[in-house]
């Protein structure tokens, strides 16, 4: 009568996890924003579905300032990145704003 097999300890699907070039935090996939520059333009990759070298940020414009300061873009990205970032910072206050609406204690007016 064969005993209960071994016990299989699986680690469940070992998520990635990326270090943010700003802050040099570390976060998942989720948690950080890829960007990746298209013909010199620093361009956001929500969906990372740009091929090519990408680099993550987190949602947060600072860590983007952080970023561009120490020139992390240039060298992550291997690549000249324009210092015209505007249409990551776009992407990233959106995500902050998105973050920082709290679903409970919502004033609501009228
Ligand atoms: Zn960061």
């Amino acid at each position: 009568m064969p005993a209960a097999g071994r016990p299989v300890s699986r680690p469940d699907a070992r998520t990635p996890v990326r270090t943010c070039i700003g802050c040099r935090g570390r976060g998942g996939r989720s948690d950080l924003v890829r960007v990746v520059v298209v013909e010199g333009v620093l361009v956001p990759d929500p969906r990372a579905r740009i091929a090519g070298r990408g680099a993550w940020l987190h949602p947060d414009p600072a860590c983007l300032d952080l970023a561009v300061r120490r020139r992390a873009l240039a060298r992550a990205l291997r690549a000249e990145v324009s210092p015209d970032v505007t249409a990551v910072r776009v992407e990233l206050e959106r995500r902050h704003a998105e973050q920082r609406s709290e679903p409970s204690s919502t004033p609501h007016d009228g």
